[in-house]
């Protein structure tokens, strides 16, 4: 669940700090290997992405006597030409085996002695002693890691990256820092980085926690994502218990349900003769905590040592125990437990009976909380809402949250993009596989691939239902193309793509041996990094690590075959642009000019450097900001030099916020303007002028400034009182929005300001009261900007006025049904593209209301859909003629990426 039941604030807080997804996602989510028309439904050989490694080798039956350990270690060693595997470099991190006498033996990757993300390759073995043998082989392993394994940013100032990702200063100076030492990212030659978890409470209460990895030669955050909510230790979640658990004895008594029925359950009998929720007839101890109301934002960690298990004078459990969800939460985390003991041969989420606790009736700081998670060590359930029941009552929750427990401690499956949308599925199946198994139904109950149904007050289950695994949705269909900053980059807008793949395997095959399948797919082949294909491959080979036949093993293959989970899908969703940068960091703010791009995020962090590289895709693109630990953002160029902001302190430890300029070529950083209070912004470069906005304390006002030909930066003179916002520069020409209080109130007035004539040549006041105008761009010899209605509507056009003052020309009015939605902007010679749609639109998710780019001619016309691409479309930036740069989040990753002209009608 998670995430889905958040108020959308708390969604939006939560997903901002997912910028800088991108820069891992080309492992994460790169093309997949091609694989030819395969009779034999498991591929035998899949080759493996950016390393010589495979990414699985199937159908093998070679000897490997001895332990498993060795055993596997010596497979792998014997053959460095099928696996370019250094056995020095793998580290055993687990090995599990199962009733049919299979061992999978998991290794970690190392690089010089720093383990590299996601990089596990696993070895199945079957038989023992001197009859055992491999049969399959695979994972991730990278062969072209050549990055230091030395840090260069001191330690301290990578921790202070890492709390960058928490915006808001208040929650910052309170926010507590995990450093989990070094880790290789891979990619390429691979980047080192210092790995952190950062957790923090918002001024409002809301909680906020992130992965953070910082790039340890750069200085910059390479990857964050949004974390677990705990900070306990997984397994030791309820350090705060008052009574030690060797204290509590077993027995038995009745509890009322949330309904009031009273059910008899396993509870624990206290020293003073008391009772609390402890189940101690499993190896694990089950226990259950009711929160009374307290908020969720404080249950991260340990519990606190004022919170005791839910409590009874007697045996038979007071009516509280039925209000607050405990009874349900109890029960349901015995039959979840029992599952995966009984039919899967699990013992616990951990797999070696470690604590299982619940905290039910958990508030949103006092208001209502319809939300469940796990948290890294614990289940927390919310107390329900006006629309929802306590969400400790639904089994398939439950089920759906212990497996996330489940998942962290097998594959581990990383929360963010395609991989995270694979651990929501898994959780979703096993969710609704235990409830079904649980309460009888048959599979071809319309109820039983509804996700939390049961919750429902009011409105049908299908209406309420949080998700769906029948809704036959499919990668080339529907993969929702939202950017990184929104959901982790899909992890539950596109979960039910695959979920419903492996929801069609258990509705095809007997619902106990899909069950064991996807759990092996789970427990012995998938990695932390892996993709949809990756899955798919996983589910396959571990049913045929199961025996299944032919017909069997080919119903699974078309299970994800009518999902569009194969390799290449992505090359099938038909995008019509090119890429320049693949994975940049989600949003960021390009600039272009004469064949160069520059690039910086777009929420800077301390230590964000600013690059630049060819729109060919030539070269490799080089860092232009100072090795310095500044922000460096909001960059233009006119393909000869850039101007940028930098924020942060100076040599002398001093706050600045700074314009700055450097050729293209390289050579001296040129500082053009300091202030220690005032923020400038607007910054223009074009020929040897500089142009941005800055407060001006001469007259007390915001202003223009101009710097020529490398001179100081001077502010023009525009009336007193009138304030000056979005500047614009081209080839001797300044334009800018005027603000001023006239007779009938607020105006706000498009100017022209000739450089040579040293006056304004134009100045357009907007006709309607109250409205404004923004995005000011000057190309083609005309002033553009967006100018949004004052009544109300919000309704807005794009309108140009010509720099001699006589005229003013509307290009696409505020009526027209493509007209732009907000104040995106941006101009070439010929050509106006803006933005149409939004990521939050009304009626849900949709690629079709995402954000999608427009273009008009300069002259007028009828605007046309820039590109197809049918995801989001982001940060546009136009370079000459009809060409324009921007961030596509279409493909399941955001890239950089151009198309020279409109694609029309799409
Ligand atoms: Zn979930």
């Amino acid at each position: 669940m998670h995430h889905r039941y958040r108020t959308p604030k708390a969604f939006g807080a939560g997903l901002a700090a997912v910028l800088s997804l991108g820069l891992a996602g080309p492992v994460a989510l790169a093309a997949p290997a091609a694989q030819a028309a395969e009779p034999d439904p498991v591929p035998a050989l899949v080759a493996g992405q950016e390393t010589a490694t495979p990414q699985l080798v199937t159908g093998l039956d070679e000897p490997a006597p001895g332990g498993p350990a060795d055993a596997a270690r010596a497979h792998l060693a014997a053959h460095p030409e099928r696996y370019g595997i250094d056995p020095g470099q793998l580290t055993e991190v687990g090995a599990e085996r199962d009733a049919d006498g299979r061992s999978t033996v998991r290794f970690q990757q190392y690089h010089g002695g720093v383990p590299v993300l996601g990089a596990q390759y696993l070895v199945h073995l079957t038989g023992d002693g001197a009859g055992q043998r491999v049969e399959s082989v695979g994972g991730k392993y990278f062969t072209g890691l050549t990055a230091p394994t030395t840090a260069t940013v001191p330690a301290a100032v990578l921790r202070d990256l890492a709390l960058g990702e928490i915006k808001d200063p208040q929650a910052r100076s309170g926010a507590a820092v995990e450093d989990h030492g070094p880790v290789v990212l891979p990619g390429g030659t691979g980047r080192l980085a210092q790995h952190f978890t950062v957790r923090a409470t918002a001024a409002g209460g809301g909680q906020q926690a992130h992965e953070v990895y910082v790039d340890a030669t750069l200085g910059t955050v390479a990857l964050s994502y949004e974390a677990r909510a705990s900070a306990a230790a997984a397994g030791s979640p309820a350090a705060g218990a008052p009574v030690a658990a060797a204290a509590v004895e077993p027995a038995t008594g009745t509890a009322p349900d949330l309904s009031g029925r009273r059910v008899t359950v396993n509870i624990g009998r206290l020293p003073d003769g008391s009772y609390q929720l402890s189940d101690l007839t499993r190896p694990a101890a089950i226990t259950t905590y009711d929160a009374a109301g307290r908020a969720a934002g404080e249950l991260g960690g340990t519990i606190p040592a004022d919170l005791a298990p839910a409590h009874s004078a007697s045996p038979d459990f007071p009516a509280a125990a039925g209000t607050s969800g405990a009874t349900d939460a109890h029960v349901n985390a015995g039959i979840v437990y029992d599952f995966y003991r009984n039919r899967l041969g699990r013992e616990g989420l951990d797999g070696k009976a470690g604590p299982i606790v619940s905290v039910t009736n958990a508030s949103e700081w006092g208001e209502p909380l319809a939300n469940a998670y796990w948290d890294g060590a614990k289940m927390v359930y919310g107390n329900g809402n006006a629309k929802y029941l306590p969400f400790a009552v639904a089994l398939d929750v439950a089920g759906h949250e212990m497996t996330h427990g489940v998942v962290e401690h097998t594959a581990g499956l990383v929360l963010a993009g395609q991989a995270g949308a694979m651990d929501e599925a898994l959780a979703d199946y096993f969710g609704n596989a235990i409830e079904v198994t649980a309460r009888g139904m048959s599979m071809s109950d319309p109820k039983a691939a509804l996700l939390g149904e049961s919750l429902c007050r009011t409105g049908t289950p299908e209406a309420c239902a949080q998700r769906r695994l029948d809704d036959h949705r499919t990668t080339v269909d529907d993969y929702l193309g939202v950017g990184g900053a929104v959901d982790s980059g899909g992890v539950h807008l596109n979960s039910t793509i695959f979920g419903g793949a492996l929801w069609d395997i258990r509705r095809t095959l007997d619902p106990l041996v899909a069950d064991r399948v996807i759990y092996r797919a789970l427990a012995d082949y998938l990695t932390p990094l892996d993709d949809f294909v990756a899955g798919r491959n996983a589910v396959l080979a571990a049913g045929r690590d199961l025996k299944l036949d032919r017909a069997q093993l080919r119903s699974v293959a078309a299970a994800f075959d009518a999902h569009g989970i194969r390799a290449g899908w992505q090359n099938r969703i038909g995008v019509d642009s090119r890429a320049l940068l693949r994975d940049v960091s989600g949003p960021a703010i390009p600039a272009v000019a004469n064949g160069r791009w520059v690039m910086a995020k777009a929420a800077p962090n301390a230590g964000s450097p600013l690059y630049t590289g060819s729109l060919t895709g030539g070269g490799t693109p080089v860092r232009l900001s100072p090795e310095d630990n500044r922000a460096h953002s909001w960059p233009a160029t006119d393909g000869t030099s850039a101007v940028w902001l930098a924020l942060g302190t100076d040599a002398q430890g001093k706050w600045s916020m700074d314009v700055l300029t450097r050729a293209l070529a390289g050579g001296p950083v040129t500082t053009l303007f300091s202030s220690p209070s005032s923020m400038p912004g607007d910054v223009q470069v074009s020929g040897g002028d500089i142009a941005f906005r800055a407060f001006d304390p001469a007259s007390n006002r915001s202003r223009a400034y101009l710097s020529r030909n490398g001179g100081p930066a001077v502010p023009v003179p525009a009336a007193a009182d009138h304030d000056v916002s979005g500047v614009t520069l081209k080839d001797g020409v300044l334009g800018w929005s005027e603000h001023w209080t006239g007779d009938q109130g607020e105006v706000d007035a498009p100017t022209v300001y000739s450089i040579a004539l040293g006056k304004v040549t134009a100045q357009y006041p907007t006709a309607a009261p109250k409205a404004w105008t923004n995005s000011t761009q000057l190309a083609g010899g005309r002033l553009l900007w967006v100018e949004t209605s004052g009544d109300g509507t919000k309704r807005r056009s794009v309108r140009s006025g010509a720099l001699d003052g006589s005229g003013v020309t509307e290009l696409v009015s505020g009526d027209s049904p493509n007209a732009p939605s907000n104040g995106t902007l941006t101009a070439s010679d010929r050509a106006v593209t803006y933005q149409v749609g939004s990521d939050e639109a009304d009626g849900g998710w949709k690629n079709a209301t995402l954000p999608k780019l427009w273009q008009v001619p300069l002259v007028g016309g009828t605007p046309e859909r820039l590109s197809c691409n049918r995801g989001g479309q982001y940060l546009p930036a136009a370079e000459r003629g009809t060409r324009v740069v921007w961030v596509d989040a279409t493909a399941g990753r955001s890239d950089l990426v151009v198309r020279d002209r409109p694609a029309g009608t799409c």
